[in-house]
Order: structure tokens, then C-alpha cells, then sequence
């Protein structure tokens, strides 16, 4: 755990979320500023700072975030109209948390991928 991370601290139970999935490694709660009807973030428990690391770090944790992100998708019931699927990396990003998250949103009409340049 990293003390100064704010998802750490969700884990750890030191911050409140609204926790709507959870495994061994894995751990779901609403984003507090939701994008969407659904915006659900999806993190490993253990610290890594972007998909980056935790693809080259952490093989199966990688596999059990998509696991748990399509769990959180199927339960939120996002299957049938479809939802999205991101993580932000970085700065072009604008990555504000370096605890690697996966987004799920959905719950309507999502709009063009990226704002119109
Ligand atoms: P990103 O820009 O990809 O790093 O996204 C960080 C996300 O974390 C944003 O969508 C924030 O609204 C969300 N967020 C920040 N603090 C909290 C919190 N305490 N609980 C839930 N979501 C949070």
C-alpha cells in the first residue's frame, strides 16, 4: 500500500466509496463525479500506477481487471446497449489518480470516442 494514494486508502477502508464489486485482488465503487448514468471505476487491490505497469508487472492481476470490469459491466446491465471501457495514462490523458483504474460507462448514448479537436 502506498499511504499517499487515494485508492490505496479506498482499500484500505481509510476513505469511503460505494463498493459495488469485489474479489480477492480486485475492488469496484462509483467514481464520485460519474460521467455517465453508470461510472464505475475497477482497480487491483495492490498498487500499480497505470495499465502500463500492471500489464508488465502483474500478468494475472491484469486478467483479473478485465475480469472484474466485464463482471461490473454485466451487472450494471450494460451488455445489451454496450458501454465503455478506459483507462486514462498519463499526462495527454489526464491521469489524475496514479493508481491504475479502469472505467466502465455507460447507461446511455456515449458520444463521439474523444471531444472534436
Ligand atoms: P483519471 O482522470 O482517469 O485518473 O480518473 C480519476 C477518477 O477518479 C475521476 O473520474 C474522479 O472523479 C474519480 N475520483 C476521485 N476521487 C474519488 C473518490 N474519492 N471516490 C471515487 N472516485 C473518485
Amino acid at each position: 500500500m502506498d499511504n499517499d494514494c487515494l485508492f490505496c486508502r479506498i482499500v484500505a477502508g481509510e476513505i469511503p466509496a460505494t463498493v459495488v464489486h469485489e474479489t480477492d485482488t480486485t475492488l469496484a465503487f462509483r467514481d464520485i463525479d460519474p460521467k455517465a448514468p453508470v461510472h464505475v471505476l475497477v482497480i487491483p487491490k495492490d498498487h500499480h500506477p497505470d495499465v502500463v505497469a500492471l500489464a508488465r508487472d502483474d500478468p494475472a492481476g491484469s486478467a483479473a481487471l478485465l475480469a472484474s470490469a466485464a463482471a461490473v459491466a454485466e451487472a450494471e446491465g450494460l451488455l445489451t446497449d454496450g458501454f465503455r471501457l478506459l483507462f486514462n495514462t498519463g499526462g495527454y490523458a489526464g491521469q489524475e489518480v496514479f493508481h491504475v483504474h479502469a472505467h466502465v460507462v455507460g447507461g446511455a448514448p456515449l458520444g463521439p470516442m474523444l471531444a472534436p479537436r
